[in-house]
């Protein structure tokens, strides 16, 4: 994996008075104005050096930012969201680690892994990547919890620019990577689907369900969309309902035998061939068995913590098979031209105004505002996605 930390004050061999290569803090350094490894830049971060609970562990860190080189550029980040999987990632419970990287007498590693950069400075042999460019990351584990980063233009992804650019926020650039290719993947690479047909789903009212209905409704497909119940449900129905939702139901709902009825009258003979499970556990299992024959049943979520079990019958019968995905995963096997033709496709999207920015609310980008909104990184429906603007 890349580096998580490679903006850093990297103190090289060629630095006379300095023995090995490793991060140094600002305040170590701040009699170093000018010379030539460093820029003027101060950049802070949000780091950790132990797994555990985000208040307990994340600490704020200042530190100068390395000079820019011949092959190195200079990014200064605008936005940066706080995603269950960051959360995660600090307690230790994500697939990927990050690397822990020498800072003093401490290793530590940023977080974040999503977010919305601009590129401020590049080396002169950079030819990929010009000044005032918007980037996000090209892969999943370069902390995005920092106002500056230095490094390869490899570590960036060109954000394209479509027409009518101007419509897209900088929150749509900033959450682009995460939810909305998750939605669009899934809804494109498991089932071929056709203007008309059904797709199911639970936690529809999360970042990533709230993309599926609208890029399922782009592409003149059905769904249906299954939350929990709640005292505003009305409210929220609503809410689904416009973003372009066919149908809400509760998952309570699924299992009773008036509302299941009910529900199998809306798509009739046309079961659904796509189900995307968010949550695990019981009203996971109930909703898988509303696929049709030969449907495809995609994973990539468990917010409830509970197994997915799954009935045999659906399998020996029906026939449906069953798939995780991983969008971190998928970007790491598909080259950067196809994420490329997907971010196209999705700001397209953005700009004619199918794909709306999540439901959101700003977090200051101050240390202990950062540790409570990190704490709280799970937020769903009601309180929206956190953002942090720079
Ligand atoms: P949001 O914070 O936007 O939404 C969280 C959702 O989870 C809400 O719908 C919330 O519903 C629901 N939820 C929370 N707790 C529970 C629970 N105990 N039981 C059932 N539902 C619950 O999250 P995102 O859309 O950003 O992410 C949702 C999930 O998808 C996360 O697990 C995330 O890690 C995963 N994800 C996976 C990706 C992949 O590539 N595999 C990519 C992107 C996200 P409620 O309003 O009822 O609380």
């Amino acid at each position: 994996m890349r580096l998580l930390l490679q903006s850093f004050i990297r103190v090289g061999r060629k630095e006379p008075f300095r023995k090995s290569s490793h991060w140094v803090p600002c305040s170590q350094v701040s009699g170093m104005r000018g010379y030539a490894s460093e820029s003027d830049i101060t950049a802070s971060a949000m780091v950790y050096s132990n797994y555990g609970q985000p208040s307990q562990v994340l600490k704020w860190h200042s530190y100068r930012l390395p000079a820019l080189t011949p092959d190195t550029v200079h990014v200064k980040f605008l936005a940066s969201p706080i995603n269950p999987a960051d959360v995660n990632m600090i307690q230790g419970a994500y697939p990927i680690k990050p690397t822990f990287q020498e800072l003093g007498d401490d290793k530590v590693a940023v977080g974040g892994n999503e977010g919305l950069a601009e590129v401020i400075a590049v080396g002169e042999n950079v030819k990929t990547l010009k000044k005032g460019d918007q980037v996000v990351m090209a892969s999943t584990g370069y902390g995005t919890w920092r106002t500056h980063a230095a490094g390869s233009p490899n570590d960036f992804q060109l954000l394209p620019k479509v027409n009518d650019d101007n419509k897209i926020s900088l929150i749509q650039k900033a959450t682009i990577t995460v939810n909305p290719c998750t939605a669009y993947r899934m809804l494109k690479d498991f089932v071929d689907l056709k203007p008309g047909d059904y797709v199911i789903q639970n936690a529809a009212n999360s970042a990533v369900g709230q993309a599926v209905i609208q890029i399922a409704k782009a592409w003149n497909l059905r769904t249906i969309n299954v939350v929990r119940n709640r005292l505003n449900i009305d409210e929220l129905r609503q809410s689904l309902t416009d973003l372009g939702a066919t149908h809400v139901v509760t998952d309570e709902e699924l299992g009773k035998a008036e509302s299941k009825k009910q529900i199998k009258s809306w798509f009739a003979e046309k079961s659904p061939l796509l189900g995307l499970n968010c949550v695990g556990g019981k009203a996971a299992t109930e909703m898988a068995r509303y696929l049709g024959n030969h449907g495809h049943y995609v994973t990539y979520g468990a917010m409830s913590r509970q197994p997915l079990s799954l009935p045999a019958s659906l399998l020996i019968f029906k026939d449906v098979h069953f798939h995780g995905f991983w969008v971190s995963k998928w970007a790491e096997k598909h080259t950067p031209e196809e994420r490329y033709a997907m971010f196209e496709d999705i700001l397209e999207l953005m700009s004619q105004g199918k794909l709306q920015e999540p439901k959101w609310r700003k977090v200051n980008w101050e240390e202990e505002t950062m540790k409570q909104a990190v704490d709280q990184g799970i937020s769903g429906f009601g309180s929206g996605k956190q953002i942090i603007l720079f």
